[in-house]
């Protein structure tokens, strides 16, 4: 694929790895990322275009976040994105125009938008909806399909049924586990669930799709997670193993961007020793350990 950008005055700005509008190609549920932690272009779907979902992390990137669930799909107009989106990438001058040198790769389409996925009810058709597209342009089986998820709609028959169809597509989950105490969620995701039922809904994922635990990790206040939110995080993922919950991995990540949150002048990265120094203790458990600082 050519690696030059043309020049000339109406040549569209490229995407930087900080730049996550949904919007930039003005479309209604296709956005494009240039992804730290895919090395490469990643095919958003948002499904969640009000905004809504019904956790409310501290760090959420999301702007005028609402307690919610994600509305009606408009089916037919993300099919025709996703299709018209790919036949960019793949036959137009998208990623010349638009991608930075050393990113022009095509890593996945990844349902991540303003909210929780699975809290629409159309995210089963959706997951069809990728499916078929994907088929179309050859990519099945070739491009990965990820869903980052919350974990909270595995509870529900029609979203673990679609679960198990992302897995035949060659998908994965990437499935949030920021804290594991009851008064860490609370603090982290303003979610009051137990320890326990968070342990089944990732059982529940787990079993149907390839999953992988996403924690994101940063100072509040300067300081960085107390040793009992680490030591909890750490024998809340053993039990799992203990347990036969087949776990792809970890991904570990810091504050990409600002969060868009109340307080979030509070928040900041880590340093990258803690990082590498938590991502050891994950590791000792046997995990597939990755670090996006
Ligand atoms: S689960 Fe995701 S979208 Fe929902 S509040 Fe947390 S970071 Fe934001």
């Amino acid at each position: 694929m050519t690696t030059s950008a043309p020049s000339g005055p109406s040549r569209p700005a490229l995407l930087t790895q900080t730049d996550h509008d949904r919007s930039a190609e003005g479309l209604r549920y296709v956005y494009p990322v240039v992804s730290r932690r895919a090395g490469g272009v990643s095919v958003g779907i948002n499904l969640n275009p009000n905004n809504a979902c019904n956790w409310a992390c501290v760090y959420c990137q999301v702007p005028d976040l609402a307690r919610g669930n994600g509305p009606v799909i408009d089916l037919a107009l993300l099919e025709r994105e996703l299709d018209g989106f790919l036949e960019r990438i793949l036959h137009g001058d998208f990623m010349v125009t638009r991608v930075p040198e050393g990113a022009r790769r095509l890593n996945d389409v990844a349902f991540s938008g303003n909210g929780e996925p699975t809290t629409s009810r159309d995210f089963p058709a959706a997951i069809e909806c990728a499916g078929r597209v994907l088929a179309r342009h050859g990519l099945l089986g070739r491009l990965k399909v990820v869903l980052i998820t919350n974990g909270t709609g595995t509870g529900r028959a029609t979203v673990r049924r679609a679960l198990a169809r992302l897995a035949e597509l060659g998908g994965e989950v990437w499935f949030k586990l920021d804290r594991a105490t009851r008064a860490g969620m609370t603090a982290v995701n303003g979610a009051s669930d137990s320890p326990a039922a968070v342990a089944r809904r990732l059982e529940a994922a787990a079993r149907l799709c390839p999953t992988w635990l996403q924690t994101c990790l940063f100072s509040v206040d300067g300081e960085p997670p107390d040793e009992a939110e680490c030591d909890a995080w750490l024998a809340f993922v053993r039990a799992r193993i203990d347990a036969g919950t087949p776990l792809r991995g970890v991904l570990l990540y810091g504050l990409a961007r600002p969060s868009m949150q109340p307080g979030s002048a509070r928040l900041s990265s880590l340093p990258q020793s803690w990082m590498a120094s938590f991502a050891e203790r994950v590791r000792a458990l046997g995990l597939t350990v990755r670090v996006t600082p």
